[in-house]
């Protein structure tokens, strides 16, 4: 199957706007319930409940936590074990139960209770990456940046927005290059929607997909 000149020009902001409005209007924008809230500790936390757990299983134990332990002091003060039974549904929910009273701490000792809105800052507390920051820049402080998780990977790279190998920060650049500052923070819930339902990871369904004409991955499998 060759592999070159699949595809001579690469997307820009232009073509990237129309499969993004093409997605929405098909499919939506998926918020997830731990995302659906303006406070920046909420959304901090449920992004670091969310990793390597299903949207179900995330929401789930974002209500349960949310439901007992209603604010930063709340969650300081609990047991441990008691963080742990409620977020038990995510993966890695020992570990993730330490890590969320450890942020909770150092928000209250070192930050007067708020989540900086620093990504250099934030990627410093226990547990939180460049995705967790960047969610919680993007959906909670609403800072023009594309938080890229594994659907928003995906997807750039099957369209050849991405170059395949590339890493984190690669990635979200070059998603960030062909994305007006208004709509980088919308990228996320849309790529997702269309990342669970349509291109999945495994078994993509280009037979129902949308935007075909557009994709790389798509162009060099007819081939
Ligand atoms: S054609 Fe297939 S691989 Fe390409 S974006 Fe659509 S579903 Fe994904």
């Amino acid at each position: 199957m060759p592999t070159d000149n699949v595809k001579d020009v690469k997307l820009d902001e232009n073509t990237f706007m129309n499969i993004l409005d093409l997605l929405v209007e098909r499919y939506g924008i998926q918020v997830p319930a731990h995302l659906d809230k303006p406070d920046p500790f909420r959304v901090l936390i449920g992004a670091m409940l969310s990793h390597r757990t299903r949207d179900e299983m995330t929401d789930l134990a974002f209500r349960r936590l949310f439901s007992t332990y209603g604010s930063i002091e709340d969650i300081v003060k609990a047991p441990l074990k008691e963080i742990r039974r409620l977020i038990k549904s995510v993966g890695f929910y020992r570990q993730k139960a330490k890590r969320i009273k450890d942020v909770a701490k150092i928000l209250l000792e070192r930050y007067d209770g708020q989540v900086p809105r620093d990504r250099v800052l934030l990627v410093e507390l226990p547990g939180v990456g460049y995705k967790t920051a960047d969610i919680v820049l993007s959906i909670a402080y609403g800072e023009p940046i594309v938080a890229v998780d594994t659907h928003v990977e995906t997807v750039s790279k099957r369209l050849g927005i991405v170059r395949k190998k590339a890493g984190y920060e690669e990635t979200r650049k070059s998603i960030e290059n062909i994305t007006p500052s208004h709509m980088r923070r919308m990228v996320n819930g849309i790529l997702v929607k269309f990342g669970k339902e349509v291109c999945r990871k495994l078994r993509p369904r280009c037979e129902i997909c949308p935007i075909t004409i557009y994709c790389e991955w798509y162009a060099r499998r007819r081939r």
